[in-house]
């Protein structure tokens, strides 16, 4: 990439002290700087109210990096570009202190006067953040002003809803990037590409082939430190209303007529719109909520969800979801899509199955128990890659058939890290590609989906705990699927 196409860029990081600032951003943006991908004149502005010094901030960055890449060097020089500001983000004083502080970076720096600025804090300020952005003239630049939002983005329609309206006060929805870092994923960008640059699958990727579709997340981590969040969101918020309905939408969508952000997101959203929405007992046949109790993760025995902390004990939130989803249009008619994420599971990993229909008679399987239909399985994490199960006969097998793998492991085969989604998100940030983060119209019906569940959810009191710490969930989760004919693959 020449000296010329690399983004010059001042990211002003609101919550510079936090976890995700310290977890994800400090790498990744040494990752782009160190590969070369963003110029060299960048620097970064931390905000947070603790009374840090540059120094004090430029140690927890270098410590950061030091921490995910044990091999980091330059550390001194990466971090001198970084300069903390005090600031709380209510204190209309705070914004005219800063503005004097980003003029003088972009002078020193020659940033172009491209800002971006970056919301990791509690989502209660982002409205009122944006408001005092514009107001105190921060947006007044030469350059470009992009604002990204962490996720959640509000707790239902209605207080998304408001958050977008204050939001949309200050910035306009092109300035505006919502994050949602599954997108950011290799393997979940991987999924147009598999789609749509291979004659073999689209061709077949419609009800005529699919039987059913299979998406789970699971994780092995309990809510560790997070309970006060995670209470107040349970599993459908934290992981369905977002990343699991943008997975659907990807598998879902129709092919782009051009590779644009605006293609490939108005392709989304009528997936979002086909979305079948759910009557109340729809939603008890279609829907299966869970929380852990105590059990075993890898030999060690684990408290359940209720004992994490003392706030919890009487906590009906769920840690499981499970759900069959239904899109209704002309591709996708009667094809269930299943859905599953929890917390305290058997194993930590995000992957795609998609159960192709077995052909009408198959005489090399003596029964029907034997059979084993054609999966393609996309692995999104920890493992990334594809595996396609087709049926051979194997050498010196009795068996006329059986099933064999063909597998591709992105991982296993390039060595090194492949890039973090915040670094890639960030990236397509800063050359103004929102095609990896989620338009308001995907906010909105996800959230208009969602509400439809957690309104009989709230009515009713759940039979918690219903499932093991270990377990692949509630055995209510498997008789989704058993009632029509299918079964979740662990493979
Ligand atoms: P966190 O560790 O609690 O950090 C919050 C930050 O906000 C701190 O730097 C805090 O610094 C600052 N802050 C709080 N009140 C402030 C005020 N009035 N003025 C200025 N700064 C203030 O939270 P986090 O885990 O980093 O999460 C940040 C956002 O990312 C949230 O929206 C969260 O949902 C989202 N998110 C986090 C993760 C993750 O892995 N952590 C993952 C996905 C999404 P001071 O105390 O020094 O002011």
């Amino acid at each position: 990439m020449s000296e010329q196409t690399k983004p010059k860029v001042l990211i002003l990081i609101f919550g510079a002290t936090g976890d995700l600032a310290k977890r994800k951003l400090y790498p990744s943006i040494y990752r782009l700087v160190n590969n070369g991908t963003i110029s060299q004149d960048f620097a970064v502005v931390g905000l947070a109210r603790r009374q840090w010094t540059n120094e004090v901030f430029r140690e927890n960055v270098a410590e950061s990096v030091q921490h995910a890449f044990e091999d980091a060097d330059d550390l001194e020089q990466f971090a001198s570009h970084f300069h903390y500001h005090s600031f709380d983000v209510t204190k209309d004083q705070a914004y005219i202190d800063m503005e004097k502080l980003v003029h003088e970076l972009e002078d020193q720096y020659d940033t172009a006067g491209n800002r971006l600025f970056y919301l990791a804090m509690a989502p209660e300020f982002f409205g009122q953040i944006a408001n005092k952005l514009k107001e105190h003239g921060l947006k007044e630049t030469s350059g470009w002003t992009r604002l990204i939002i962490e996720k959640p983005f509000g707790h239902d329609l209605a207080s998304a809803k408001e958050l977008n309206s204050k939001i949309r006060a200050a910035f306009d929805e092109d300035e505006i990037f919502r994050i949602d870092h599954y997108l950011g994923k290799q393997m979940v960008q991987n999924i147009e590409v598999i789609r749509f640059a291979n004659g073999i699958f689209e061709h077949l990727w419609n009800n005529r082939f699919i039987s059913n579709i299979q998406i789970t997340s699971s994780e092995t981590l309990g809510v560790e430190d997070r309970s006060r969040y995670y209470d107040d969101s349970g599993a459908i918020r934290d992981m369905v209303q977002n990343h699991m309905l943008q997975m659907v939408a990807l598998l879902a969508m129709e092919p782009p007529i051009k590779l644009t952000t605006d293609e490939i997101r108005s392709e989304k959203i009528k997936v979002l719109r086909a979305l079948r929405q759910l009557n109340p007992n729809e939603v008890h046949e279609h829907f299966v909520r869970g929380q852990y109790g105590s059990g075993e993760i890898k030999g060690e025995s684990v408290v359940g969800y209720r004992n994490e902390s003392e706030d919890l004990v009487f906590s009906n939130t769920e840690t499981f979801v499970a759900g069959k989803l239904f899109i209704d249009n002309y591709r996708w008619a009667g094809v269930p899509f299943y859905i599953r994420t929890g917390k305290r599971m058997k194993a930590k990993e995000t992957k795609i199955v998609i159960e192709f229909k077995d052909i009408p008679m198959n005489l090399y399987f003596k029964s029907e128990r034997e059979r084993h239909p054609n999966l393609l399985v996309i692995h999104i994490q920890p493992d990334e890659g594809i595996a396609l199960y087709l049926n051979a006969k194997k050498a010196g097998s009795e068996a006329l058939a059986e099933p064999i793998e063909l597998s591709y492991n992105q991982n296993a085969i390039h060595s090194i890290n492949t890039p973090e989604a915040y670094e890639k998100l960030l990236y397509d940030c800063m050359i103004g590609d929102a095609t990896n983060f989620t338009h308001w119209d995907e906010v909105a019906l996800s959230w208009k989906f969602i509400d439809s569940i957690l309104n009989v959810w709230k009515e009713e009191l759940p039979n918690f705990p219903n499932y093991d710490a270990g377990s692949m969930g509630p055995e209510k989760s498997s008789q989704l699927l058993q009632q029509n004919g299918f079964h979740w693959w662990e493979v």
